[in-house]
């Protein structure tokens, strides 16, 4: 019977093996060094909030993998013999596959800062950084400030981690305005204004230079290089972007190049790779990034792989770009593409409507000459992912999109609604008349 090996139990992997095995009665192995059971990484942040358990973020009860005769194998893998099928493990062991999947994953970037492997400085990607920030920082008086370098999506859930614990955090971002390589500015300065209230200390436009060593080894502050300032600290989260975890292929046959490459049927030129590792090799599909870090791709492309591996081989299609975070108190939602100001492109405008006084905002893209809906931003208010795909899909107009827009909300029932403003201030804009349709609050009010 073909022996599927799975490296990564996160997932990409997971899903690749569970799909695998309705489909087939192939002997499955997942191997990972990090864990023994697949768990929910992005619910790393809730385990030190104390809203959850590790246990609960963990999909599956523990007898699911018998059950299901899927073996799990804890291990690190050091090298791959493509040519004679063997996986050669860190502790000496070898596995042999007919079929490989690598769905390795990432890992957080290092940009070789003097100090960052002290005792005391970590990333925020696996399980093992969720222990070292307990260990290093309990609580506010063994940490009495904590330094996270790098503004984007996982800096920020560090951030609320450790001021959930109330210990004093200065945040440095090399950008401007936080994430404006990817939010307009309204949406970057209104999160600006939010992680300010939060009595975090931002630093925009602010790099670090050095992380300085206390005489155990262990981290004890860290100098700004603009400035030469230096901060006090007990603990350094490195959080500057994430990078595919494929250290251990480099002496492989497989290709690769930032991650693994792969085709759109997620091919390497020997095996198979899926998740945040893979490297679309013609570039990213429409106008996604060729490498993918998100959750739900890494879902759908262990389920595209899965077809393949049991022959039915398909191709890799993710459909409308969206993606789901939250900064602190505000919750955001993208569906279609809306760049940075300096990324528009020059037929599109973006119409915005923020609140008055609450971190609310909205952006929606779209084509300047024939109105077609390109995309939203929404901060603060929930929208629903299926109705904006439908009407990407449909190729609605901007125009049909505020008359409808009640439809795609999904806030919780007496929660303040904005659409009638949001509709008003684009009939301002651009002199036209937008009526939010009787119909689209019937159907609004019948969900609530
Ligand atoms: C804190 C945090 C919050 C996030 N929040 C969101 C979110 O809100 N929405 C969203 O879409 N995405 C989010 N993400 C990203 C998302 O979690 C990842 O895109 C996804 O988990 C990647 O899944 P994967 O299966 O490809 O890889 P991973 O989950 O990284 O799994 C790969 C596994 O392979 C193991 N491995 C690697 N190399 C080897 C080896 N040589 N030998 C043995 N084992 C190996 C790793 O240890 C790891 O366990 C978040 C990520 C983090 C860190």
């Amino acid at each position: 019977m073909k022996h599927i090996v799975i490296i990564g139990n996160g997932i990409s992997g997971v899903t690749a093996a569970r799909h695998i095995r309705k489909n087939s009665a192939y002997q499955i192995t997942i191997v990972s060094a990090e864990t023994k059971y697949f768990f929910s990484r992005t619910a790393l942040m809730y385990v030190y909030m104390g809203h959850m358990k590790f246990e609960h973020t963990q999909p599956y009860e523990n007898w699911f993998w018998k059950k299901n005769r899927i073996e799990l194998k804890e291990g690190y893998v050091n090298t791959i013999n493509t040519n004679d099928k063997i996986l050669l493990f860190s502790n000496g062991e070898q596995l042999a596959y007919d079929k490989l999947i690598i769905a390795s994953g990432s890992k957080p970037n290092k940009f070789d800062w003097p100090g960052q492997d002290l005792d005391g400085v970590m990333g925020m990607y696996h399980k093992q950084d969720l222990e070292k920030l307990e260990k290093y920082a309990p609580n506010k008086s063994i940490c009495k400030r904590a330094v996270i370098v790098g503004g984007g999506l996982i800096g920020i859930e560090f951030a609320e981690m450790l001021k959930s614990r109330d210990i004093p955090v200065t945040f440095l971002v090399r950008e401007s305005s936080f994430w404006n390589g990817v939010l307009p500015n309204q949406e970057s300065t209104m999160i600006n204004e939010h992680i300010k209230q939060h009595d975090i200390d931002l630093r925009l436009e602010t790099n670090l230079r050095e992380i300085k060593s206390d005489k155990n080894g262990k981290v004890k502050s860290v100098i700004i290089d603009e400035t030469g300032e230096e901060v006090c600290c007990d603990v350094v989260g490195l959080t500057a972007g994430v990078s595919p975890n494929i250290d251990f292929l480099k002496d492989s046959a497989i290709a690769t190049r930032r991650g693994v490459l792969v085709n759109r049927f997620l091919e390497t030129n020997i095996k198979d790779a899926i998740g945040d590792c893979a490297e679309q090799k013609g570039g990213g599909i429409g106008l996604r990034g060729a490498i993918e870090s998100v959750w739900y791709t890494g879902r759908m492309m262990g389920e595209t792989l899965a077809q393949t591996i049991c022959g039915n081989r398909t191709e890799y299609k993710p459909g409308h770009w969206f993606n789901s975070a939250k900064f602190l108190d505000i919750e955001y939602q993208t569906y279609g593409w809306v760049f940075n100001e300096k990324k528009k492109k020059e037929n599109q405008q973006y119409f915005q409507w923020r609140h008055s006084k609450d971190c609310k905002c909205i952006t929606i893209a779209f084509d300047t000459n024939s109105h077609q809906f390109i995309g939203i931003n929404t901060f603060g208010i929930r929208m629903r992912h299926e109705v904006f795909d439908r009407w990407l899909t449909q190729k609605r107009s901007i125009e049909y999109v505020l008359e409808h827009l009640i439809e795609a909300n999904f806030d919780p029932e007496f929660y303040k609604l904005h659409e009638s403003e949001i509709v008003e201030k684009f009939n301002k804009e651009h002199t036209t008349t937008i009526i939010l349709t009787k119909k689209s609050w019937k159907t609004f009010f019948s969900k609530a």
